[in-house]
């Protein structure tokens, strides 16, 4: 019986570089990643068309050499896993995240909406809601049980939610709406998720 199933393994194996042409949608609507084969991502199960914003909001996290860092605040928050605001990036087991959402959404657990018992927790995924008789936040698909990084998570999630819509129009301004930047295309700059100066007529 053995060995019909290891040539198969074989068989996969050997075809290994079309494997990657393969939709991984299904695992990345879980965990987050982005698909190559459909050019799309997934973050807390919300679909991201934009390879630019959803590179810039960093799922993953990556590793940092300890030495290159030179903010003081990163130095502290790299050994309590907590976030830096000056730099605005999130450190989890040595891993650095580049954006709040991310941050946060990994000290979560991702679930699937579709097992989810409780209806006011199913009903608080897709807006970002906490449901007190479980003492858990879900974030899109993401359950989150400290309210703390859950209130820090469930903004985010509500911006990435705009800045989705707002990434057909201008990936620039996507991603500045997310990270309190400008987008110099547009000439507008966005803080807590709204243009706080549109220098079009200015200039
Ligand atoms: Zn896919
Ligand atoms: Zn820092
Ligand atoms: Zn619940
Ligand atoms: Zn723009």
């Amino acid at each position: 019986m053995k060995h019909p199933l290891t040539l198969t393994v074989v068989l996969v194996m050997w075809a290994a570089p079309t494997a990657d042409a393969e939709c991984k949608c299904d695992v990345y609507k879980l965990n987050g990643g982005w698909c190559s084969t459909c050019e799309a991502g997934y973050l807390a199960g919300v679909r991201i068309k934009s390879e630019f914003l959803f590179e810039v909001l960093d799922a993953h996290g990556h590793n940092i050499d300890p030495s290159a860092i030179r903010c003081a605040i990163c130095k502290e928050a790299r050994k309590s896993n907590s976030f830096c605001d000056t730099c605005r990036r999130g450190w989890i087991d040595n891993k650095v995240y580049m954006s709040r959402l991310t941050y946060h959404l990994t000290k979560g657990e991702p679930k699937i909406l579709f097992d989810i018992k409780c209806a006011i927790c199913k009903e608080g995924a897709a807006r970002g809601g906490w449901c007190e008789k479980c003492r858990v936040g879900m974030v899109g698909n993401v359950a989150i049980k400290d309210k703390t990084d859950f209130d820090h998570a469930a903004g985010a999630y509500r911006r990435l939610l705009v800045a989705v819509r707002l990434s057909s129009q201008c990936e620039m301004c996507a991603v500045a709406l997310m990270s309190d930047g400008r987008c110099t295309k547009c000439k507008k700059t966005y803080k807590n998720g709204e243009v706080v100066s549109d220098g079009q007529q200015k200039e």
